[in-house]
């Protein structure tokens, strides 16, 4: 049975939580919702966890994730994968079509969202690839999925390159009150390209992969998509130039919005330049002054959301040489820690802003804002996550919910870890065993 719906808290309170960082309350939980939230320490009564200094904060929306169920199941599985999500702070993820069969039908959504409704630790929603078999020649029936329950289309892992093709999909899109996220990249521009152009292509001998494969797309689907009058949603944004088209985009009033990966925030080409494949990744790391670019626009709001693109691959296939090795790197149990550490200024962090980032402005995107991404609120559904703010951990590749191992940032210390997290009132992780061992 899906931890989703076992081991609800029913009536419950949890002592000296920290909303967005804020002085601690209590906040207690009735019935799958937040039924108060008052003065800490106001009243003894049964079922009372102890969560003093936590942080609260609703849980996060990946827009981004590779589940890999159906085909891929030795790297991942949708209750392996939804697993580390719930371990992560995530209470709903987007499951990426590149999946084999590719999720590319109506019965083909169907069968992710019927996997994920018996196996899944948190919520599932199937994305929908925009061309029969990622395949880029002739439109997948976009109208039927999105009946279906799809509420993103990508060919992500692959750009749609025809200009026609994407003009299609937008207006279906429009049509359908769904929305087109593109993995922006020029196949014939980033060709056999391997590591980011300029010095570490040049260090490491790699084919060079420029950040213009990457920019050309994005200026071409912003200009279609304004023409169409539908959202187009950029997928990890990577350079610099990116985050300028898509500030011109807004600047327009068009419904452009991007998401940048943890990855793409923390690291750069030096570290792909050490030829490690566990730094292999697509988009490319890129350089310091992208870094620097999207850190900025992440603060302010060019850059919508973070998204993890959670790519999970067997040992064996990362252990190749470079050229090798697949492209991708695991990131749903490392997402809130790495963006907390990069907003981390002189005043601390800024948990409303991680909280935008991570958790309203995705679920907004992706059309569930509904039930996901929600106000702290009396009356709103416990769906949240507490994080750790003095965890001062170092991360373990061995030590994951998920099947996989590839996270680039194995040794790395951070200060920030999530330690529970709760849907609707049920609880679907809690790695410090907060409501097992504490009840009193
Ligand atoms: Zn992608």
């Amino acid at each position: 049975m899906s931890p989703l719906t076992q081991a609800p808290l029913g009536h419950a309170v949890l002592t000296g939580v920290a909303p967005f960082g804020g002085p601690p309350i209590d906040l207690v939980v009735r019935d799958g919702r937040i039924a108060e939230l008052r003065p800490r320490g106001s009243a003894d009564e049964p079922n009372r966890f102890d969560a003093d200094g936590l942080v609260l904060l609703p849980a996060f929306v990946d827009l981004h994730t590779h589940l890999r169920e159906p085909g891929g199941e030795d790297a991942e599985t949708i209750a392996t994968g939804t697993a580390a999500a719930a371990a992560g702070g995530y209470s709903d993820v987007f499951a990426m079509a590149n999946c084999s069969p590719v999720t590319d039908s109506p019965e083909r959504i169907r069968h992710v969202l019927d996997l994920a409704e018996r196996t899944a630790s948190c919520r599932v929603h199937a994305v929908g690839a925009i061309t029969e078999g990622l395949a880029g020649q002739r439109l997948a029936p976009l109208e039927a999925m999105a009946a279906a329950g799809a509420r993103l289309f990508s060919d992500d892992g692959r750009c749609v390159d025809d200009p026609v093709l994407v003009r299609e999909a937008l207006e279906l899109t429009k049509r359908t009150g769904t929305v087109l996220a593109q993995h922006a990249q020029s196949g014939p521009l980033a060709g056999a390209g391997q590591i980011n152009a300029g010095g570490a292509a040049e260090r490491t001998g790699l084919p060079p992969w420029p950040a213009t494969g990457e920019e050309t797309v994005v200026a071409r689907d912003i200009v279609l998509a304004a023409d169409a009058g539908a959202p187009l949603h950029v997928c990890h944004v990577s350079t610099a130039r990116s985050v300028a088209l898509v500030r011109w985009a807004k600047d327009q009033g068009w419904a452009v919005s991007a998401e940048v990966t943890p990855h793409h925030l923390l690291l750069t080409d030096g570290e792909a330049a050490s030829a490690d494949p566990k730094f292999k990744v697509n988009p490319p790391l890129r350089s310091q002054g992208d870094v620097r670019a999207l850190r900025a626009a992440l603060l302010d709001g060019t850059i919508d959301a973070v998204a993890t693109d959670h790519a999970p691959h067997l040992a064996e296939a990362k252990a190749a040489d470079w050229c090798g090795a697949p492209f991708g790197m695991t990131g749903l149990e490392t997402a809130l820690a790495v963006v907390s550490e990069v907003l981390h200024t002189s005043r601390g962090v800024d948990w409303a802003l991680v909280a935008d980032r991570m958790s309203h402005a995705p679920a907004r995107i992706g059309g569930i804002a509904a039930s996901a991404g929600r106000p702290i609120a009396v009356g709103e559904p416990a769906t949240f996550t507490l994080v750790d703010p003095r965890a001062g951990w170092t991360v373990d590749p061995a030590d994951t919910a998920g099947r996989s191992h590839n996270t680039p940032f194995g040794g790395l210390s951070f200060t920030h870890r999530p330690v529970a997290t709760v849907v609707a009132g049920a609880v679907t992780a809690d790695r410090g065993g907060l409501f097992t061992r504490s009840a009193r």
